[in-house]
């Protein structure tokens, strides 16, 4: 565990002379068009010559890759995954932002930038959060390019509904099934690329190592999930679009197979991680149902557009909740934040619920529930109407619960969801580590400390389809070092520590499960780093998770061998990170002593219980360096500059 003095030292931060985020000159509505004008360009003919290496193929990865490919570079990129199609990102259900103004309701892309700054609790940078609003514009086109069914009003216009920070209606949908629709769009992409001989598509195969050479990131190690093969691969830039790592807290809304392994690995080859404790709790969550359960289903936050939130008014209220009539309920969203209601933020509405339940006012088996209730909205607009906007999230609750939520309230219950924190980028998603790019949810992204709702799907697409495909010309066009091949002596290094790591899991032939380890490290993190976190609370989980992790390496059994399938193999070297990025977690939570967004100190709160952030201390990025200890990492700090959207204390009421 750090010391009091480590803890200490490692919260003084350096003010990084290495920490260049490298934003443009100039007013921020012209930054980035400058910025694009600035850049070098690779001519049409040199830029086969160019390999670029793209780990992941979920909406970020995908879009890069194609947008890469189609620009003519040699593309390889790379998916655990038996097919794109699969990856996490075609859970996203409820939509996709842009500031199109359909509605003519005030929207903006000043307007989308604003709310993203404030919901994010000011935590984010204003640069990159303008470009990401500008280019939401151009993510709704070129998805209708490609044929992306989103909802449609009578009239023809794309349809939109309402997410919650925001008081306009900017969000994009295809039913309850977004993600999957916008994946299939950059998939088509992806393959005609395939296709056509620019992109080379590993599945099955999974980035174990980063190799960096000479300064720059040059390569990744990979072990072929089919056949157990360890590969080098070389290119000229390598991005990692591998997604959130909000499975470290075990039970999350996330595909079970994310991890962090990818930006784990390459952390600890100088990448340095920025903000690790800002994890997203999202407030509508199906309930845990036991201790066995390996999995959390999330009820899109679009459902709180015509649900509404309740909970009885009185404690232990065990009356069904038919019989408790509205004089003895409690619609405390709308009470206590009345001018945004149920669509508050979600971190807002995710503490909200916890209070409550903390209240004894919970509803369901265990107290740990509320109502999203959609009698009013059924009564007004009819049952048909209702179906038609979410018909398939009705059908899937009902599914997990074996309960009709036509007939009666949801249940609902904060889960983790997402990860705001993510490898340091900077204003061209570039790492610390030249030539190594970061895009999606794998970045530390422009959510700050809380991400709007339906904000995800639109930073992955920007950061791939259209920032990527500049920024790493512009890298590629300068770069001045020696090309390198797979029998360059790191290669061989790097390849043979992967191998051995491999042979130390399985030669460990302990006794304890891989899932049981997770488990005991997910409940470490809920209790002590989820929804609220205090100083007591991060010192004992930082007590107890180098002990546990000690445990993993001596007590953990890893079945069958190396040269076959192995999803026990698989699943060991992910929770032997997880159990390592766990740590500094807890260490990022602990020295960050104010709240802001999904990060709630219990000591920094203003009388009425909303997060108080400590700007004069705070108004940081904390990027943490890898130092070869991991109870001792160093602190940079990237200051926060506010111009456009000044620092007020966050009120939805
Ligand atoms: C249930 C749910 C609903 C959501 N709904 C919405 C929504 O409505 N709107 C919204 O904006 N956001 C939503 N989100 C968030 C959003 O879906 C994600 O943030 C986003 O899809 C992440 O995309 P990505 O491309 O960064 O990563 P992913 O889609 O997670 O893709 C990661 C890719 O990396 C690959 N990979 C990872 N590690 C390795 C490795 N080591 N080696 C090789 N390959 C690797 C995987 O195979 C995969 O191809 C939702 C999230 C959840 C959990």
């Amino acid at each position: 565990m750090a010391t009091e003095a480590e803890v200490g030292r490692a919260a003084s931060g350096l003010l990084s002379n290495r920490l260049d985020a490298k934003i443009p000159p100039g007013s921020i509505e012209k930054k980035w068009e400058r910025h694009r004008f600035d850049m070098k360009l690779v001519s049409p003919a040199n830029r086969r010559s160019y390999t670029v290496l793209v780990v992941g193929s979920g909406l970020a990865g995908s879009a890069a890759a194609a947008s890469l490919g189609e620009l003519g570079y040699n593309v390889t990129c790379f998916s655990y995954h038996d097919s794109p199609r699969r990856a996490h990102s075609i859970a996203a259900q409820g939509g996709i932002n842009a500031a199109k103004n359909y509605r003519n309701d005030g929207d903006s892309v000043f307007r989308l930038f604003y709310d993203t700054v404030k919901g994010g609790d000011f935590r984010a940078r204003e640069a990159n959060v303008y470009r990401l609003a500008e280019l939401s514009l151009n993510i709704i086109d070129q998805c209708v390019a490609q044929g992306i069914p989103f909802a449609r009003e009578y009239g023809g216009l794309l349809d939109n509904r309402s997410f919650g920070g925001a008081q306009v209606s900017r969000t994009f949908y295809a039913r309850g099934q977004t993600g999957q629709q916008l994946l299939l769009g950059a998939y088509q992409a992806l393959e005609r690329q395939v296709g056509l001989g620019t992109v080379t598509m590993h599945t099955r195969a999974e980035m174990l190592d980063l190799v960096v050479a000479d300064g720059c990131a040059r390569g990744i190690v990979t072990r072929n999930l089919v056949t157990g093969a360890i590969e080098s691969h070389v290119g000229d830039a390598v991005v990692l679009a591998t997604g959130g790592y909000a499975n470290v807290f075990n039970l999350s809304t996330m595909a079970k197979a994310s991890n962090a392994t990818a930006i784990w690995r390459a952390h600890k080859r100088g990448a340095f991680f920025g903000n690790p404790c800002f994890t997203q709790i999202h407030p509508t969550c199906i309930p845990v149902s036991g201790e066995h359960q390996s999995k959390l289903t999330l009820m899109s936050e679009s459902l709180r557009n015509d649900g509404r939130v309740w909970v009885p008014k009185k404690a232990g209220d065990s009356r069904p909740p038919d019989q408790i009539p509205p004089e003895d309920r409690d619609y405390y969203l709308e009470r206590k934040y009345p001018s945004y209601g149920n669509l508050a933020p979600r971190d807002i509405s995710s503490r909200a619920a916890k209070e409550v339940c903390d209240e004894k006012r919970g509803v369901g088996p265990g107290g740990r529930g509320v109502y999203l209730d959609f009698a009013d909205s059924i009564n007004r607009l009819g049952e048909p109407a209702i179906r038609e906007k979410y018909g398939n999230l009705f059908d899937m609750y009902e599914r997990i619960t074996g309960e009709n939520g036509y007939r009666a309230p949801m249940r609902i219950y904060p889960a983790a969801h997402y990860t705001m924190g993510g490898l340091w980028v900077d204003y061209n998603l570039m790492s610390t580590v030249p030539g190594l790019f970061v895009a999606g949810e794998a970045n530390f992204s422009d959510h700050g400390a809380n991400r709007l709702g339906a904000s995800a799907l639109m930073q992955g697409l920007a950061d791939g389809y259209f920032i990527l495909p500049y920024t790493i010309a512009d890298y590629l066009a300068r770069a001045k070092s020696d090309r390198v091949d797979a029998g360059h002596r790191t290669f061989r290094e790097v390849q043979a520590e992967v191998a051995e790591r491999v042979r130390r899991l399985l030669g460990v032939n302990g006794k304890r499960t891989v899932d049981s380890f997770h488990r005991e490290l997910g409940h470490i993190m809920w209790e002590y780093c989820g929804m609220a976190r205090n100083d007591a609370g991060l010192r004992r989980a930082l007590g107890k998770i180098p002990g546990l992790r000690a445990e993993f390496w001596e007590s953990v059994r890893v079945l069958e061998r190396n040269e076959e399938v192995n999803q026990s193999l698989e699943k060991a070297a992910r929770v032997a990170d997880f159990l390592e990025l766990g740590e500094l977690m807890c260490i990022d939570a602990l020295h960050r002593t104010e709240s802001c967004g999904g990060h709630f100190r219990e000591e920094s709160q203003t009388p009425d219980g909303e997060a108080l952030r400590d700007d004069d201390h705070f108004a940081y990025v904390a990027a943490w360096e890898y130092t070869g200890t991991l109870a001792r990492p160093n602190l940079h700090k990237e200051p926060l500059d506010f111009e456009y959207v000044h620092l007020t204390q966050r009120s939805y009421k």
